[in-house]
């Protein structure tokens, strides 16, 4: 009985095999793409969501004018990187929440710079967020690939209840005329982007005057070069903390190893240079986790020093909940 109790299952067992046998084995289900490019991390008690806005493809010659060709294909074929004209480069935002606060740094890229760019607002929502959720937004600096999102497609700001904040010397820079008239005319679209997005938040911004505390658990790091009021923010809960850099870098395979190679959007270059030299000592000697607006996503990981150069070990996913 037992036997052929044996023998009808792996009877049927064999039927439903040669049923499916005869089903094309060919996966017809359509390629689902990209995953939703957002990532959960925490840091104590505050979580912070990594959104990618998308990537930009900046001609290496252009964009990084010291870049030694050959130095540089070698360092990116060292991180299996292609060695074409154009180098790939992450366009990021962060979420904190800090459980008192839902605050936005930065804001991705304005629209029509890129079809692979802008898509912020659409990540918002995926990530659960609705604009009038976020309360606080705080700035790195007004570049047109960080303060995107800050305007709707009405003109009008699109955290309409938030607080914006960010260095008094950043918004001294672009809202300054005399400067804004004498920059070259390819920046001046950039001069005026800045200062209609500031000009929109003038109401509900703080401006900041020294490095501190900003809210409770973020303090204001002064990063310039990058612009003049180029700032980071190092959030800190319990034991643990991460500086989110904003643009200390852009190419994430060439500049730990070439901190003195600046991008062309740099507005100091030297100093840009130094202050990149000097944060990358204070998180390799520290062993503080950071994250940056360029980092390739989700940018979180470690400052290595190596000798006279440095090293970037991206952070594992952490899954837990
Ligand atoms: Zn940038």
């Amino acid at each position: 009985m037992l036997t052929n109790r044996r023998n009808f299952l792996a009877t049927s067992s064999a039927a439903v095999l040669a049923a499916n046998l005869s089903i094309p084995a060919r996966a017809t289900a359509p390629f689902a793409g990209a995953v939703i490019p957002v990532y959960r991390h925490r840091v104590g008690d505050i979580e912070i969501t990594a959104i990618a806005d998308g990537y930009l493809d900046l001609d290496r010659q252009a964009f990084f004018p010291q870049v030694d060709r050959g130095d540089s294909d070698r360092l990116l074929e060292a991180n299996f990187q292609p060695t074409g004209k154009a180098i790939r480069v992450s366009v990021n935002a962060f979420l904190v929440n800090t459980g008192e606060r839902l605050i936005l740094i930065d804001s991705g890229t304005i629209p029509g710079f890129a079809p692979s760019l802008a898509k912020l607002p659409a990540r918002l929502q995926a990530a659960g967020v609705s604009p009038d959720q976020i309360d606080t937004v705080l700035m790195t600096h007004l570049h047109p690939d960080h303060i995107g999102a800050l305007l709707g497609p009405d003109g009008k700001p699109r955290f309409a209840k938030a607080e914006f904040i960010l260095a008094d010397a950043e918004w001294k820079f672009w809202s300054d005329e005399g400067i804004a008239s004498r920059a070259p005319k390819d920046f001046q679209p950039m001069f005026a982007a800045a200062q209609s997005a500031g000009r929109s938040y003038e109401k509900v911004a703080r401006y900041l005057t020294k490095n501190g505390e900003v809210v409770k658990g973020i303090e204001s790091v002064g990063l310039p070069g990058h612009t003049p009021g180029h700032t980071g923010y190092l959030i800190s809960s319990g034991k643990d903390s991460l500086l989110i850099w904003g643009d200390v870098v852009h190419a994430t395979a060439l500049q730990f190893t070439h901190p003195e190679w600046s991008i062309a959007f740099d507005t100091d270059q030297s100093q840009a240079a130094s202050t990149r030299r000097a944060i990358f000592d204070r998180a390799a000697a520290d062993r503080l986790p950071v994250a940056g607006m360029h980092l390739d996503f989700p940018s979180f990981g470690h400052v290595i020093r190596e000798g006279a150069d440095y090293r970037f070990t991206p952070a594992i996913w952490r899954l837990d909940e």
